[in-house]
């Protein structure tokens, strides 16, 4: 390396590992927890009819004002609350940490959780703190959780709900307790909103320091890159001060007003996969040597007998599906496999594939 690359690039970026996105050329893609399910070539046709409208030689509207219309309208928003859209909902989760972070702030969130809230944290010099989930069922140790927030005094926690990678939902009442007992701000990340009947998001004005997080990724339009935060005006006014100009382009926030305007074919996609979620589960809890943990994502975390979690990983791999291998990234995650739901011939492929590496 450099001299000047050592000198200027600061260790914590240089130890990193870049995020790692597997090559998935011709295999069936289980991997990203994106919706397998396309959209009727009559709507698509339709689609490519609103995008003629688009001119991409002047900048996009800088709020996505129609956009956020529609997401209001669409996903039930208190019309009291604000509204902040973000390039994903990653980029929201760094223009949160923007907005709070200074030297010795700290975030806090549970492990396992989403790898981009402790990744971001080190980007933008916060300290984060990972409170341990229950061995058992990735359930809150709520005990702990509230003993790190009085010792450490966090500026922001975050919490997945659905948690991603182990896929349960957490205890609503831990959660209102955690809400409560905060010193800072509390972002629930709900991006498996269309996979559960649980939200706090009526519940947003309850308490002052509660924000929630959402994308239309996982509903079916990874591709776009859009997540939304809905909160308090008085917040959402200042970490707006963070977000890089026209963040949301043309395409996009073309594209997402049109599928919000069809919503009908998510639900049914959305549906699908629950089914779908259902029958997996069930067909992996048949098989001896492998155990799943329930889900309310479009995702089944499972456990692999102790030691051969990258072996099944390869030979499903061979077999032509990708999942996700979370062995060694986590103590919690010893042995664990991630596979998103899909369609249901393909998660028929992945089954008789997991099978006959059994
Ligand atoms: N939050 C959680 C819990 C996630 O699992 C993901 C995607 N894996 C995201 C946020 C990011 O979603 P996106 O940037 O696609 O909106």
């Amino acid at each position: 390396m450099s001299k000047l690359i050592e000198r200027l690039i600061r260790s914590e970026i240089r130890d990193l590992d870049a995020y790692q996105i597997p090559d998935a050329a011709g295999l069936i893609k289980l991997d990203a927890m994106e919706n397998p399910y396309t959209w009727p070539e009559g709507l698509r046709r339709e689609w490519l009819e609103a995008l003629q409208a688009v001119h991409l030689n002047r900048y996009p509207n800088p709020w996505g004002d129609e956009l956020r219309a529609a997401l209001r309208a669409s996903m039930g928003i208190p019309d009291a609350m604000g509204l902040l859209l973000g390039n994903g909902s990653d980029e929201l989760i760094q223009m949160l940490a923007l907005a709070v972070a200074r030297p010795g702030r700290r975030m806090l969130s549970l492990d396992p959780g989403f790898v981009m809230y402790r990744m971001i944290a080190l980007f933008t010099g916060m300290e984060y703190v990972g409170v341990p989930l229950r061995t058992e069922d990735f359930s809150i140790d709520l005990l702990a959780l509230l003993a790190a927030m009085e010792r450490e005094q966090p500026a922001i926690v975050f919490i997945a709900y659905p948690n991603n990678p182990t896929g349960n939902l957490f205890d609503a009442d831990a959660i209102v307790r955690i809400i409560e007992a905060a010193p800072g701000l509390v972002v629930l990340d709900e991006a498996y909103a269309p996979f559960t009947d649980r939200s706090f998001l009526p519940r947003l004005g309850d308490w002052p320091n509660l924000l929630v997080m959402r994308t239309l990724s996982k509903m079916g339009l990874a591709g776009l890159r859009l997540g939304y935060l809905a909160g308090p005006n008085d917040w959402l006014a200042e970490i707006d001060k963070t977000r890089l100009p026209y963040n949301i382009n043309v395409l996009t926030q073309v594209s997402a007003t049109f599928a919000l305007d069809h919503r009908e074919i998510f639900n049914e996609q959305t549906q699908q996969i629950r089914a779908e979620r259902s029958r997996l589960f069930a067909a992996l809890s048949g098989l001896d040597s492998v155990c799943p943990y329930p889900s309310e994502t479009n995702f089944i975390l499972l456990r692999a007998p102790a030691g051969q979690a990258g072996e099944r990983f390869e030979s499903l791999k061979r077999s032509g599906v990708l999942v996700k291998n979370l062995d060694g990234t986590q103590p919690l995650l010893e042995d664990c496999l991630r596979v998103t739901v899909g369609r249901p011939e393909e998660n028929d492929i992945f089954l008789a594939a997991l099978a006959s590496v059994l």
